[in-house]
């Protein structure tokens, strides 16, 4: 029954994604997939905040003005995500989802909240930051940049990921202990959002000093993507080139796990 409810949420929701061309056809059969899972192994502590975090990143991706309109030019794919978008978010959760249903032991769940509260705090933090009307400045060296570089942080953006990754924390915890009765020291929850920020900061430095960049030249902007102007080469300016904006999604997401882990194992 569990798994009937699965398919029919996820596949509505991904549904519907795909049809707003949030998601590409592929990534909405991922995300699917993921959210069977979630619901199917994990009941509403894994499958409410997956929910919060795509639900709220899909309808902040939808929020437009002037200033994020010339970010979007910057960014390596714009338009709806692909499956390799949603995997750099979802597939550190997904091991971590199918490491608590196999041993029920509870850290893999703060792990697993701390993972989407990770990813929450990027998509947040990108999606509301680019409304600024505010210069994002470089977060290794302060420099001035163009809306939309990577790296490049600005105040709203920076509240948005506290903001975003709060709440997901809040959802996780709330279920944890409605279906579990887990209930969670206030020292384990700000130990998880410290994770969860530490994951968006080195977002931030990964983006900024590894994340390769490519200069059009046709109009000399600085991008992400490999194509800018129609039919005009880009030339790669910085960075290594098989670290794009996925790779650093997928890490940022490991180390702040990574980061939860420690600090969790070494203190409870
Ligand atoms: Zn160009």
């Amino acid at each position: 029954m569990a798994w009937f409810i699965a398919a029919i949420i996820a596949g509505l929701i991904a549904g519907i994604a795909y049809n707003l061309r949030l998601l590409t056809g592929a990534a909405a059969v991922t995300a699917f997939c993921i959210g069977c899972l979630a619901y199917g192994f994990g009941q509403l502590t894994f499958s409410v905040p997956l929910v919060f975090f795509f639900v709220s990143s899909s309808l902040l991706s939808r929020i437009q003005n002037d200033h994020k309109a010339g970010a979007v030019l910057c960014v390596a794919k714009p338009g709806a995500r692909d499956s390799v978008q949603v995997l750099a978010n979802g597939g550190v959760p997904v091991i971590l989802l199918l490491l608590w249903t196999y041993s029920q032991e509870p850290l893999f769940c703060l792990l697993y909240v701390t993972a989407l509260a990770a990813a929450t705090a990027d998509t947040w933090a990108t999606e509301l930051g680019a409304l600024s009307s505010g210069v994002p400045r470089l977060i290794w060296g302060f420099n001035k940049v163009p809306a939309g570089t990577s790296g490049g942080v600005t105040t709203l953006g920076t509240f948005a990921a506290l903001s975003g990754a709060s709440i997901v924390i809040a959802l996780g915890a709330l279920f944890l202990f409605l279906e579990h009765g887990y209930r969670l020291p206030g020292t384990v929850l700000l130990v998880m959002l410290g994770a969860s920020l530490f994951g968006q900061l080195l977002d931030s430095f990964l983006g900024c000093l590894v994340q390769v960049k490519y200069r059009c030249s046709a109009c000399g902007s600085t991008t992400e993507r490999k194509e800018h102007c129609p039919d005009r080469p880009v030339e790669r300016t910085a960075g290594i080139v098989a670290v794009n904006n996925d790779t650093v999604n997928f890490l940022s997401v490991l180390a702040s796990v990574a980061a939860a882990g420690f600090c969790i194992r070494l203190n409870w």
